[in-house]
């Protein structure tokens, strides 16, 4: 049995006090915080799991830039509304801000691209293969329906689909992040976010779609109305869970570029203080 003390350099997860030489059962000597909060963050307790894990800073670097650039890429959705604010309400002030949330949407979806592209390995797992090759052809597709917009709901329509692709995309990679989840905690919490974040963008998607097909009828103005309405409802509820993803995804990324550490290296074996290099 390893004595409790701790034997390597451990910062305190709350203010960032090196826990070395203290007590495993006691707390921060600066902050009051549990060092076993620290450890939770930190102590990789079944290291051969995580073997097929190479890169997770990478992954969680893909997550980041994929929900991040997807929140950005929703700028053609806030455009649109915009646009239509200003016909309908005739307030032209209103739409000189569309420009500039469809010039970042074009910025976003160019970088989300690039990033699924370079930032995401190169792996030959199945898993890896779909994100990579979902992720490219969703931000593909929403840079081309960034440049449509004669009919604004069909664009509103159109969006929905790539946004979906980057959502499958992203959610495999999530998973993959999962196993490590007593470092990375709310993986997966955010991977079930995901799911919710594709019902709400399938449900932006089909209203709006609906409603396009309802307006070329006579007689269902105020139906094709309230489909609008709700579509609008929806696609607001997925840029919010969005930016949400992309706060959950900034603190992935922080904890993939902290190691993990063993049991050995935090405690020590058989008197061994030595701290084993890589992982
Ligand atoms: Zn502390």
């Amino acid at each position: 049995m390893p004595s409790s003390t701790i034997r390597h350099n451990l910062p305190c997860t709350k203010c960032g006090y090196d826990l070395e030489g203290l007590a495993a059962t006691g707390i921060c000597p600066e902050c009051g915080t549990a060092i076993v909060d620290s450890l939770t963050a930190r102590l990789d307790t079944e290291t051969r799991q995580f073997d097929d894990m190479p890169n997770p800073h990478r992954v969680a670097l893909t997550v980041l830039f994929g929900s991040a650039c997807a929140f950005g890429g929703s700028g053609i959705v806030l455009a649109l509304i915009l646009e239509k604010l200003a016909e309908s309400a005739e307030i032209p002030a209103i739409a000189v801000a569309a420009p500039v949330f469809r010039s970042a949407a074009f910025v976003a979806n160019t970088i989300g691209f690039l990033a699924f592209l370079t930032v995401l390995p190169w792996r030959r797992e199945p898993r890896f293969v779909r994100a990579k090759a979902l992720g490219v052809s969703g931000f593909a597709a929403w840079l081309i329906a960034s440049f449509v917009d004669e009919q604004s709901i069909a664009t509103a329509t159109y969006t929905a689909i790539p946004a979906m692709l980057v959502l499958f995309a992203i959610a495999p990679l999530l998973r993959a992040l999962a196993p490590r989840s007593r470092a990375y905690r709310n993986a997966r919490a955010t991977a079930q976010r995901v799911e919710g974040l594709l019902l709400s963008t399938g449900i932006a998607g089909g209203t709006s779609a609906t409603a396009l097909l309802l307006r070329a009828s006579p007689g269902s103005e105020s139906a094709a109305t309230l489909l609008t309405f709700l579509a609008v409802a929806a696609a607001g509820l997925t840029v919010i869970g969005l930016a949400y993803l992309s706060l959950n995804a900034l603190w992935l990324v922080r904890a993939s570029f902290q190691p993990l550490l063993t049991v050995e290296e935090t405690f020590g074996k058989g008197g061994t203080t030595n701290a084993k290099s890589g992982r």
